[in-house]
């Protein structure tokens, strides 16, 4: 059974849309070069993008059977472009925003694909009586990254192997899929005749990525010695930056942190703001409720030990050996300018 061409445009990863590709004959070097597909270019650049602005590569309207081969073919194209890149941060942004993407398209699909696309991906499930059910071991590899609790195997209904999931948390498992696996694919081998190619489309997404590493580095932080951050608040910031989206006691743990440090709300909103799901008024109501300005209450964060039970702890070093609260490790850090040096036996 072939799928709707359309449909395909929004799934352009299968393989099915890579023999709609193939099929309709277009060559590579034409795709790269024919003034008449420069539409699909125009979109792989548009894709990237989306993904270094919103965190998604959006969505276009599509009317002809040609502009749906151009969504597909766009698909490709971004890769390209990614990879002619060659930047780290680009391909983890890319990579997230078409998981994201892929999110949100299957929670909209009426009939779903979703077990296609699990298949592709190399995810092992099943739909049993309308119900999804991952294998645990598929399961495991691709929440390890979550936090929250929802996501730990013992808060799961298991069934001989197999993980239930609602279609909603099972899209949100195959985002993660198609997200490690894009970052494993890219940057692809590029001939010097595919850079030269694509080179033309390149120089605005350039500057575009520049600004947002700019953005996403430390801005607004005055006075704030991030390298003095404890391993854990670290690590949370860096996943706020790249925009992963943090369970909510991660949140918690960083606005709490950042606001004690001596961030204001608006400072904190900033960092925040890279996130792929990033709601202003929300977010902005969220670290206000934090920081105390809604609810007359000041939050402080975590104590070492929650933060362990939470799976928060991360890679704890030796300065951790000797604090019980991540507030201390960077007051000890900020201390006396020699500290490190003269704490050393
Ligand atoms: S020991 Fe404490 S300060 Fe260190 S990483 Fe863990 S939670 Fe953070």
């Amino acid at each position: 059974m072939s799928m709707d061409p359309s449909r395909l445009a929004r799934f352009p990863f299968l393989d099915e849309a890579k023999e709609y590709a193939a099929d309709s004959g277009i060559l590579l070097g034409e795709l790269l070069l024919r003034p008449s597909f420069e539409d699909a270019r125009n979109r792989g650049r548009s894709r990237i993008l989306g993904a270094l602005e919103q965190g998604d590569v959006g969505e276009r309207a599509m009317s002809t059977d040609f502009d749906i081969l151009m969504e597909v073919m766009s698909y490709p194209m971004a890769r390209m472009m990614v990879s002619a890149i060659g930047d780290t941060f680009l391909v983890k942004r890319y990579a997230l925003a078409e998981g994201v993407t892929l999110d949100r398209r299957l929670r909209d699909e009426k009939e779903g694909i979703a077990l296609q696309v699990a298949r592709e991906l190399g995810v092992d499930a099943v739909e049993v009586g309308g119900e999804l059910r991952m294998h645990f071991a598929d399961f495991l590899r691709f929440t390890s990254k979550m936090r929250s609790r929802e996501w730990k195997l013992v808060n799961t209904e298991v069934h001989s192997g197999k993980v239930m999931l609602t279609r909603t948390r099972f899209a949100r498992v195959l985002q993660q899929a198609l997200q490690d696996r894009i970052e494993s694919e890219l940057p692809l081998p590029m001939s010097s005749e595919m850079s030269a190619a694509v080179e033309p489309y390149l120089t605005d997404l350039k500057a575009r990525l520049d600004e947002k590493r700019k953005r996403y580095s430390m801005q607004g932080m005055g006075e704030v010695k991030a390298d003095r951050f404890p391993p854990c608040m670290k690590r949370l910031l860096a996943m706020t930056q790249a925009g992963e989206n943090l369970p909510h006691s991660g949140r918690f743990a960083i606005t709490s942190f950042l606001h004690t440090i001596g961030l204001d709300s608006e400072e904190i909103l900033k960092l925040f703001s890279t996130s792929p799901d990033f709601d202003a008024s929300k977010s902005r109501y969220q670290i206000q409720h934090i920081t105390g300005e809604v609810s007359g209450t000041e939050y402080t964060p975590p104590e070492c030990s929650t933060m362990r039970s939470y799976g928060l702890c991360h890679d704890p070093d030796r300065t951790c050996e000797r604090v019980k609260h991540p507030l201390s490790y960077y007051r000890r850090r900020m201390g006396r300018g020699g500290y490190q040096n003269a704490s050393i036996k």
